[in-house]
């Protein structure tokens, strides 16, 4: 399999073609953008934080009967993976409440929540990604009742095997984002699960180790990408 042209370049990742129809090239990068493209910047060596990582989350959630994109890495930046057809939706699962969750409901952030929170946003940059219900998403059609609960099932299926997994490397999984794909009729996880998707907090010190560091204005924000890679036994 050999790349061919590029496909897309988005916020974080380019995309080319391979050889094989069935198969994209993803090549991370150092770029970051928070605030719906608001605030940007880069984080040195975030590219290889983020693909070593997700690709090693791929691999467990893929050997605990999770089906993903992922196919084989290349390299420390660079991927191979399904080419699937994006489900316009972003899908949150959370723990504790930080961020929108606690703004939205009044929580102060670090509250652990009695279940997981599942919601979905519509991936619309021009809109903002605006929350959206299940009859919403059935109203524009951008997902079928089947394809809403394969959806619902997986996610809270991979929160279980992340809380687990993160638990025992001394990491607090507060809350994620996941994207699916259809491929040939299925519903499989695509996009990344990393700490620009991931609120990452340490169990002992309670310090954050992902994206918000970066949004907030922290220091060692490529730091706190190196330890959660480390924490993962990957370097
Ligand atoms: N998230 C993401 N991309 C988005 C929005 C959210 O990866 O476009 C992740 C974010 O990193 C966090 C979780 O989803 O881990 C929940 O984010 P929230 O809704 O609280 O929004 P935020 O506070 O990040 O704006």
């Amino acid at each position: 399999m050999e790349r061919t042209t590029q496909l897309y370049e988005g916020k974080a990742k380019k995309v080319y073609l391979t050889t094989d129809p069935d198969v994209v090239l993803v090549s991370y990068k150092d770029d970051a953008t928070a605030f719906n493209g608001l605030k940007k910047g880069t984080i040195k060596g975030k590219g290889e934080v983020n693909n070593v990582c997700s690709n090693h989350l791929f691999r467990l959630l893929e050997s605990k009967g999770v089906k993903t994109h992922y196919v084989e890495q290349i390299n420390e930046r660079e991927t191979f993976v399904r080419k699937v057809e994006i489900v316009p939706l972003e899908v949150i699962v959370r723990n504790i409440a930080a961020g929108s969750f606690s703004k939205r409901f009044g929580v102060k952030e670090g509250t652990a929540l009695k279940a997981p929170s599942l919601e979905f946003s519509y991936k619309n940059d021009d809109l903002g990604d605006p929350m959206i219900n299940d009859s919403q998403v059935l109203a524009l059609g951008l997902a079928t009742p089947e394809e809403i609960d394969k959806i619902k099932a997986m996610a809270l299926k991979v929160n279980e095997i992340l809380c687990d997994y993160f638990k025992e490397v001394g990491i607090i999984l507060v809350d994620f984002k996941l994207e699916f794909g259809r491929f040939h009729g299925d519903i499989i996880l695509a996009d990344e699960i990393s700490p620009d998707t991931c609120r990452f907090w340490d169990a002992k010190t309670g310090e954050k180790l992902d994206k918000d560091r970066f949004r907030r204005d922290l220091d060692d924000v490529d730091k706190g990408y190196r330890e959660i890679k480390k924490r993962m036994g990957l370097e």
